[in-house]
């Protein structure tokens, strides 16, 4: 088993704590303090490979086998291949007793790849409901490209996880309703992940800031970077935009929402493979 794996396994979260594991990539595996694991678009193969030569970069091995991750849940925020893996999922559902969800496009394809029909559960746009124990809210993401397969019911994530409240953006751009439908479903996010790649229907880090102001989590991780070259960006440029909003936005334009926090966020920006285990409690 790999190290990432038995680690997650074998770690105990205390109340009050989450253990929050980056996988690369959009992927994000948690881990609550009742012992739940529960998954975000892993993607633990090399299909992108596979379907557009698209390889790994160094920084971005695969972190674990599908059958290592033994999770209670998985979602899935579309339907492309670095988020429902098609040489992930099945192994996983397979190998374990996980309950995999997502919106209609993402069951109507697990359905099509033969996996029972008991353990796939459809959730939109707006949803709200328990699955598998967890809090889930499907909130709106923006995920137009101009090339490659539409996916017009593309979603992210709030997740209540023992009390901890996490917003995943899945693919995006940034768009002001982002904001109102994250807050609709909680106002307390205590740590959000946020694409920045700035391409293929992506917000860029200077957006992804933009968004992560108008949430105002404790805390944010950068992600969709570092997996394949064809499709990065640095953190740095995102740590830097965060650094730079003031505290109340200036930029003009929309009905954008206002962080009346007063507080700033605090960039996390991990590597994949990396855990943090913490309260994500403001600082
Ligand atoms: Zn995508």
């Amino acid at each position: 088993m790999s190290k990432l794996a038995e680690t997650i396994h074998s770690m105990v979260v205390a109340p009050g704590r989450l253990a929050v594991v980056w996988l690369g990539g959009a992927g994000f595996v948690f881990k609550t303090a009742s012992g739940r694991i529960v998954a975000i678009d892993p993607y633990l193969s090399d299909s992108l490979d596979h379907y557009y030569s698209w390889k790994r970069l160094p920084l971005s091995p695969i972190p674990m086998a599908p059958a290592e991750l033994q999770a209670d849940l998985v979602l899935a925020t579309h339907a492309h291949e670095d988020h429902l893996d098609p040489e992930t999922i099945p192994e996983l559902v397979r190998s374990s007793q996980a309950v995999v969800a997502g919106p209609a496009m993402c069951a109507e394809a697990m359905r099509s790849w033969g996996l029972p029909k008991e353990r796939i559960v459809e959730i939109n746009r707006g949803e709200s409901r328990s699955i598998a124990g967890v809090g889930v809210s499907a909130v709106l993401a923006h995920h137009v490209s101009p090339a490659g397969a539409q996916t017009p019911d593309a979603v992210g994530y709030v997740l209540d996880l023992d009390g901890i409240v996490v917003y995943h953006t899945g693919d995006s751009l940034y768009h002001p309703d982002l904001q109102r439908q994250v807050k609709a479903m909680s106002p307390a996010v205590k740590v959000a992940m946020v694409c920045i790649n700035g391409q293929y229907g992506n917000m860029n880090p200077i957006e992804a800031a933009r968004l992560t102001w108008e949430v105002g989590p404790a805390a944010v991780i950068p992600m969709h970077w570092g997996l394949v070259g064809e499709n990065t960006a640095d953190p740095a440029d995102f740590v830097a935009a965060l650094a730079a909003l003031p505290n109340a936005w200036s930029g003009g334009d929309t009905g954008a929402g206002q962080n009346d926090s007063g507080a700033r966020t605090r960039p996390l920006v991990l590597l994949p493979g990396d855990m943090v285990l913490s309260s994500f409690a403001r600082v």
